[in-house]
């Protein structure tokens, strides 16, 4: 089947643009397109390159060659996800890490499919029907890889089977809960408790500078904490204190439990199961201060009394905040929202401190790991923004 990209986008997708959008195509979709391989042509029609179908939030499919010849075959998969291991073989020959992304969607090639390792499990996510098609020979490669102990799923998209969360499907089963070991710091998984595991991959660089002696002797406040995880980095570099905040109940015990499996002592830290807006409102009448402050919220955030939206309210939170930041603190300000440029956000964070007249620097950006490979003909897959600001 041959689909016909509009004039405008032709040099777009001739240096590779990745996901067939419906802006730049005359097509109606089908239900049973799901999966199909088409060709991109001009209205000469001229091959550009090959795509498959397949449903995802406004894209139409994922472009995957640029060469006429190519199909979806095994040799394909084979091919792909043999890379994918040969260019995290530093990772897996590491002895103090042993989780991290193993395939990054159309950075490693083919859209639409992330693979993560936890300690020899692996966690598929499939992000639409389309590359659903493709299971077997994917699964096959992955087992003939021979990196895989076991093989769960998990489904990112509407499917019959979202009830559970994340289900085993290959091989050995992973403990019900079990740890990950990251620079030398164990953090708890569990796949069976709902949409998150426990731990979110894409900041290993961050945890990896808190968990360093930039942490030494200092009191954090860890918000929107979810399993402590950075509260966690940061004692293992011998922070004085910990904060941790989360609305979700979960977050308690499973903070615990983080510092437990490491044998940290619970003295020095607090654990709030609040609203940060709540919180930081005690704090800032209570004339708290922080060493190091980490802002990382959802991109959408709902709670009893408020909406927050990245997009709208980062600023003000910066604004808010920054009473809090101890003399010559820091302010660990992060957004995995890949709707916002990395210079757009600086100028929100930057905006928010603005209005305290305080000097600042940034002193540091982390963007994504190198294991979330990013292809440089789509930066926009590289969504995590880290800025680490120093407060006078
Ligand atoms: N920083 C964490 C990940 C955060 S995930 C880490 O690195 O592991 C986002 C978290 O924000 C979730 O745990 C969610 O419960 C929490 N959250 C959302 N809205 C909140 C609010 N208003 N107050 C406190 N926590 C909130």
């Amino acid at each position: 089947m041959k689909i016909i990209i509009k004039k405008t986008a032709i040099d777009k997708y001739k240096k590779g643009y990745p996901i067939l959008s419906s802006n730049y195509i005359n097509y109606s979709y089908k239900n049973e397109d799901q999966g199909k391989i088409v060709d991109l042509v001009d209205y000469n029609e001229n091959f550009i390159a090959k795509a498959y179908l397949g449903k995802q939030n406004k894209g139409l499919g994922w472009v995957f060659s640029n060469k006429q010849n190519t199909s979806l075959d095994n040799s394909f998969f084979k091919d792909k996800i043999e890379k994918a291991i040969s260019l995290r073989s530093k990772l897996f020959k590491d002895c103090h890490t042993n989780a991290f992304r193993l395939f990054n969607s159309f950075g490693d090639g083919i859209g639409g499919i992330t693979i993560d390792y936890y300690a020899g499990f692996l966690v598929i996510n499939w992000y639409n029907k389309g590359i659903l098609k493709y299971k077997d020979l994917i699964i096959q490669n992955l087992l003939n890889s021979g990196k895989a102990k076991g093989i769960y799923q998990k489904f990112k998209f509407k499917h019959e089977n979202t009830k559970e969360y994340v289900n085993h499907i290959y091989g050995k089963k992973a403990p019900q809960s079990f740890f990950i070991l990251e620079n030398g710091v164990k953090y708890c998984i569990n796949f069976e408790d709902g949409e998150m595991v426990g731990i979110f991959l894409d900041q290993r660089e961050v945890r990896k500078l808190l968990t360093s002696s930039f942490s030494q002797e200092k009191s954090v406040l860890n918000t929107f904490s979810y399993t402590g995880a950075f509260s966690i980095a940061g004692l293992a570099g011998s922070a004085k204190s910990t904060t941790s905040v989360d609305l979700a109940k979960r977050s308690l015990l499973k903070t615990l439990d983080n510092l437990k499996i490491n044998n940290l002592t619970t003295d020095q830290q607090e654990i709030i199961v609040e609203d940060v807006f709540n919180y930081f409102k005690y704090a800032l009448r209570k004339k708290l201060l922080f060493d190091i402050l980490i802002l990382d919220p959802p991109s959408f955030a709902k709670s009893k009394k408020r909406s927050f939206s990245v997009l709208n309210d980062y600023s003000a939170l910066v604004q808010m905040i920054i009473p809090l930041v101890a003399k010559s603190g820091y302010i660990i300000a992060s957004t995995n929202n890949s709707q916002l440029p990395l210079d757009k956000f600086k100028d929100m964070v930057e905006k928010g401190i603005a209005s305290h007249n305080r000097p600042f620097e940034i002193k540091q950006i982390f963007r994504l790991p190198q294991d979330f490979s990013v292809n440089p003909v789509y930066p926009q897959g590289n969504y995590l923004k880290v800025l680490l600001l120093k407060l006078d």
